[in-house]
């Protein structure tokens, strides 16, 4: 244990348990570019010093930019590194710059503030105008904003992209495309004050294997670089400057689950099929395109969702056809003959782009509003380049296109008839792709469920997104902390909609897999299961467990279990008998079941 943190007073803080796993380490707080940067007043004998701190923060901005566009330049290619040369230029703006130096002159308030001011009115400027080169260099001034706010504030080693060592990174949020750049050989783990078990930085480090608990409402004001945390991924719990007995304690628990965990690993080779013999599909969720050793790693059968904003996210400018060709068909080919169901693009909601602000405009209501397949019906072009895209990868494996966010027959066909030009482009340029590419529809909004009668005959699969289709049945914003403990899902409401898609999609004889957190908590499977669900897809470190279960559960006891819960009234009566039902068939000792030990149950 670190010396200092003996003689600090162990305080114990309770959120939601969201990636499973125990870690132990300092913390580092991780301080977005949207948190407010202290203002307070400089002595006016000091405004010298001022200023060539400034000065200071910009010199090494520009070498650390410089650094970033050497090693892209020698990785990754030319074009890719030429953005950084966009950010030099940022660096040298005299207007920029000299409006700073104005700013502060004029109001004595420190200079993080007043450069802050500054950039934030054009990052505005940029993003309001009509072009759309102009448009996007406003996502170069943010990037390069927070970058010098960084130096200024004393946090540049410390970036979640590089950490300097190994941290148990605190923060107020992080966004998708922060969470898509985290060091992940120095995570050790995430506590988030905001976020709730379904916000996407959570998935990410469900897909790292990273502890991480979200809804801790101040903790990130409260600690500071120098304290040491204990994160229990298990029971939501964070430990701060834990005592020597609670490390000793925690190190039996951590051996504890790490002995299940290895058996759950040993026994993951072996067929998911269940007791009465039914064969269950496990597929994996994916984010990028590194993430595809997971895939046989956790022994998928297929990718079941990968999530193509990734690629897009962490980037100031759209990623070309040709560049996107070459991300699915390196997915589409290490795992040939396995099936990759791709994703359109499901920017937008929590997931903007954020180097590029003009294409999505701030909202007051981002879930609902301009997001997904909306996106993309708008932006034809954008939406062409990555279903060519797609389809070409498609001629070097087993390739399915999935629309995100339809909302109804009329979307589905509007989406299909785009997809009909792409193809028609392609035959017309004499370029291959599989002419029997199957096309689904992800379920996640409530029209679409009341409608899937009718999207069942538009289309050949159908992909139950639960994140959003309970966030929007139940009214609850899925990152919201505060509402976090009413999001449900074994509420009537969901069971009784999932039932209802199941079985329009089995009347039609399509398909239907679930790939949203549901599909992933072993708890909750044998209700999916009995219900007549045909696939999961969930982010790989958790197939294990789910495999386990599938093997030690009879489908006809599961499909009782379903019966029984289509009777009862109480989601946490539901839930319970879910419990039971998993720990009746799991006797192993500590067992993870993703909710609190002894307490109010987690999502
Ligand atoms: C879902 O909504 O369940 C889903 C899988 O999509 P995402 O989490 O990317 O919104
Ligand atoms: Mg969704």
């Amino acid at each position: 244990m670190p010396p200092e943190s003996s003689a600090k007073q162990e305080v114990i803080v309770q959120g939601i348990p969201a990636s499973q796993g125990i870690a132990y380490g300092q913390v580092f707080v991780y301080i977005q570019s949207n948190v407010e940067v202290p203002s307070y007043a400089v002595d006016p004998e000091k405004g010298i010093d001022e200023i060539a701190r400034f000065d200071r923060a910009l010199v090494i901005t520009r070498q650390q930019i410089s650094k970033i566009k050497n090693e892209v330049e020698k990785n990754i290619g030319p074009e890719e590194a030429l953005i950084f040369d966009a950010h030099l230029m940022v660096l040298e703006d005299q207007a920029l710059i000299g409006e700073t130096i104005r700013e502060f002159e004029g109001t004595g308030r420190n200079i993080e503030t007043c450069f802050n001011k500054v950039a934030a009115r054009y990052i505005q400027a940029f993003s309001e105008i009509d072009d759309e080169y102009l448009r996007e260099r406003a996502g170069d001034i943010r990037d390069v904003a927070q970058r010098v706010l960084q130096n200024l504030l004393g946090q540049a080693e410390n970036s979640l992209t590089r950490l300097a060592d190994k941290r148990v990174v605190v923060a107020n949020d992080i966004s998708p495309s922060d969470s898509a750049g985290i060091d992940r050989s120095a995570a050790l783990g995430i506590v988030t004050d905001s976020g709730s078990k379904t916000s996407h930085a959570v998935i990410v480090a469900r897909s790292m294997k990273v502890p991480a608990v979200v809804g801790v409402r101040d903790l990130s004001q409260r600690v500071q670089n120098s304290d040491w945390v204990i994160v229990d991924g298990y029971d939501g719990l964070v430990i701060i400057n834990p005592s020597e007995s609670t490390l000793f304690r925690y190190g039996k628990i951590r051996e504890q689950r790490e002995g299940v965990e290895s058996r759950l690993l040993e026994a993951n080779r072996q067929p998911a099929v269940t007791l009465d013999g039914v064969a269950v599909t496990l597929m994996a969720n994916i984010e990028k395109v590194d993430e595809v050793k997971l895939v046989r790693d956790y022994n998928a059968e297929g990718i079941g969702l990968f999530r193509t904003e990734y690629l897009y996210l962490n980037s100031a400018r759209v990623p070309s056809e040709a560049e996107q060709a070459v991300a699915y068909r390196t997915v589409v080919e290490s795992l040939a003959p396995l099936p990759v169901v791709i994703r359109t693009l499901d920017l937008g909601g929590d997931k903007p782009m954020a180097g590029n602000p003009g294409l999505f405009p701030k909202e007051s209501n981002p879930f609902m509003g301009f997001r997904a397949i909306r996106f993309c019906l708008e932006h034809t072009d954008i939406f062409k380049d990555q279903l060519r895209a797609i389809l070409m990868a498609s001629a070097h494996g087993k390739v399915r296109i999935m629309y995100p966010m339809i909302s109804g027959a009329e979307e589905l066909a509007r989406a299909n008839a785009v997809l009909d030009e792409c193809k028609a482009e392609l035959r017309t340029k004499g370029t291959a792709f599989d002419e029997k590419l199957e096309v689904g529809t992800m379920i996640e909004i409530p029209s679409a469920a009341a409608t899937s009668d009718l999207l069942a005959q538009e289309c050949d699969f159908f992909s139950i997104g639960t994140n959003d289709l309970i966030q929007y049945l139940l009214a609850i914003d899925r990152v919201n902390d505060r509402i976090a403990h009413l999001y449900e899902p074994t509420h009537p409401a969901v069971l009784r909609t999932l039932k209802n898609i199941v079985d329009e999609a089995h009347r039609a004889k399509i398909p239907v897999s679930v790939c949203g957190e549901m599909a992933g908590d072993p708890v909750l499977v044998p209700l999916l299961l009995g219900l007549g669900v045909d696939a999961l897809s969930m982010t790989p470190p958790l197939i294990p467990a789910v495999r386990y279960l599938v093997r030690a559960m009879k489908m006809a006891d599961a499909k009782k279990l379903a019966k029984e819960a289509l009777g009862m009234a109480s989601p946490k009566d539901i839930l319970t008998r879910c419990l039971d039902f998993y720990s009746e068939r799991t006797k192993m000792e500590g067992a993870p079941t993703g909710r609190r030990a002894g307490g109010r149950p987690g999502r």
